[in-house]
């Protein structure tokens, strides 16, 4: 083991970046987070500031440090997670962003995901190759949003002097070096969400990309989760640390959650849902609505692949219900709120903000609330609201069970939705298995603290991240069967309500 006793985990999420330094046992030591404009420019479009995020990084790395005491020569190592799909373009010349970042949630995409899939194939056009199916979500189309539409972009494209990366990449450029040398680089959990990298050899597709018009040149160098991509540059905020890891948001929590072996899986509860399982060395497709992913690919070992039940709207319908209606002032807030009733009043609250994920697909769903009468108050709608995340997850999972062939015994879960102890235990008599939340609920940063830390030697290997990881509480289903067939009844119900609402 090196000398120095610290990794550095950076999160950049979609909500707020965040900085946390672990020590060896995998604790957390200190942390720093700001929270970062959300940009709404139109219905459906959403935008972030990529340079503020990059000031943000720069800020909670700083705050965190301070805050343990510690200096860049106590790190063995940094890793970066990150929200997903989100695409960042910069000029590579001048170190700026062409237009903000396009969010993963954003809507912006519908057209040229149906005249992608027009080209023949429809939705499942590229499923084969790349483990998705065309829509909004992805960062391929994205891109060619920014190039068909930024003036000048296409031409400084083709000319090599533009370059794209989800915010892992955008991260690593800037802090490698920025328009200095800086490394332009991404890993395979990143890369599979682009819809532009083959699943089966982790590298671009010449075919696909040349469908969306993106040069391969823009693309990042697709290289493991877990190895030395480069130094914190000279004059930065960790000069000389190595930069050792780099894992997608959720495959991190799948990482930091210890899900090492076929089969086993997590929830993350945080602007939305993403539940993800573990399906070994090589990928495995859907017939039932959820993705095919990398999950990981430590150095030269071999890549483990997952499926994914992503979820777009969850922990973000309760910013909903504080910001758009102000029915509550905080997040937590929520749960009081929901305490003042016995169940939802008969009212189900499908979210479907940014269309509907897994396992439909519906770009043309918008939100619903159903079963309203003069009875329903306020109270009803805050647990309507997070009965809504329960319930979508019970969707995944239902979809999980039927695509592996194996009933989940038990759902390990993590993120900032995960202190409602409401919603867990709603959460557990849905699904009807125990629901499991781990002593340190921050896996994503976990996740890819431990790529970084075991790329360089701090810790050994998958085995140290087992032997770190803690129960904290455990939640047994305690609902009547006919109780709970009846809720889930009524709330695929409600999820039919949702359907063609887009002209
Ligand atoms: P992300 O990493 O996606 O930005 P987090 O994991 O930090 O998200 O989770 C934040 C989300 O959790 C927010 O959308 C917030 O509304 C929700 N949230 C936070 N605390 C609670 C709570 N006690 N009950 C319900 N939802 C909560």
């Amino acid at each position: 083991m090196p000398d120095t006793k610290y990794v550095l985990a950076i999160d950049q999420g979609t909500t707020s970046s965040r900085a946390i330094v672990f020590d060896h046992s995998g604790q957390i030591v200190e942390s720093g987070q700001i929270e970062h404009e959300q940009i709404f420019p139109r219905a459906g479009w959403v935008e972030h500031n990529a340079e503020e995020i990059w000031k943000n990084v720069r800020e909670v790395v700083g705050l965190a440090l301070t805050r343990a005491n510690l200096t860049y020569k106590d790190l063995a190592a940094v890793g970066i997670t990150n929200q997903r799909e989100t695409a960042v373009v910069w000029d590579r010349t001048t170190g700026k962003p062409v237009y903000n970042a396009i969010v993963w949630q954003d809507t912006r995409t519908q057209k040229i995901a149906d005249e992608l899939g027009a080209l023949g194939g429809g939705a499942d056009r590229y499923k084969a190759k790349v483990g998705l199916p065309l829509a909004t979500y992805f960062s391929g189309p994205k891109v060619k949003w920014i190039l068909d539409n930024v003036e000048g972009a296409r031409a400084k494209a083709e000319a090599g002097d533009l370059a794209f990366g989800n915010t892992d990449s955008w991260v690593l450029w800037n802090m490698t070096g920025g328009v200095d040398g800086g490394v332009h680089v991404t890993d395979p959990t990143n890369a599979s969400r682009t819809m532009l990298m083959d699943l089966d050899t982790l590298s671009w597709d010449a075919d696909i990309a040349n469908d969306m018009g993106i040069p391969l040149s823009m693309l990042p160098e697709i290289k493991s989760s877990s190895e030395v991509y480069g130094k914190g540059r000279e004059g930065g905020m960790v000069p000389g640390v190595p930069i050792a890891g780099i894992l997608g948001d959720q495959q991190a929590a799948t990482f930091g959650q210890a899900c090492f072996e076929v089969g086993m899986a997590k929830n993350t509860y945080g602007t939305g849902n993403f539940m993800l399982i573990n399906t070994g060395t090589s990928p495995v497709p859907s017939k039932n609505g959820l993705l095919t992913t990398v999950c990981y690919k430590i150095g030269d070992q071999p890549t483990v692949y997952a499926l994914e039940g992503s979820i777009a709207v969850s922990g973000s319908l309760v910013q909903w219900l504080r910001d758009n209606l102000g029915i509550i002032s905080s997040a937590p807030e929520i749960e009081e709120l929901a305490k003042t009733v016995e169940d939802n009043g008969g009212a189900y609250f499908v979210p479907a903000f940014s269309g509907l994920f897994a396992p439909y697909w519906r770009s043309d769903a918008r939100g619903a609330l159903v079963g309203l009468t003069r009875y329903v108050n306020k109270g009803h709608i805050a647990r309507a609201a997070l009965e809504a995340t329960a319930f979508q997850t019970r969707e995944v999972l239902d979809a999980m069970n039927a695509d592996s062939g194996v009933d989940l015994t038990e759902l390990k879960v993590d993120g900032g939705m995960v202190q409602d102890e409401l919603l867990m235990q709603f959460q557990a008599d849905i699904l009807g298995v125990p629901v499991v939340r781990p002593k340190v609920a921050e896996t994503t940063a976990l996740g890819a603290a431990y790529a970084a830390g075991i790329a360089v030697g701090f810790w050994n290997g998958e085995q140290d991240v087992i032997d770190n990881w803690a129960e904290d509480k455990r939640w047994e289903p305690a609902m009547a069967d006919d109780e709970r067939d009846r809720q889930y009844r009524n709330w695929k119900k409600a999820v039919t309500k949702t359907f063609d609402w887009v002209d």
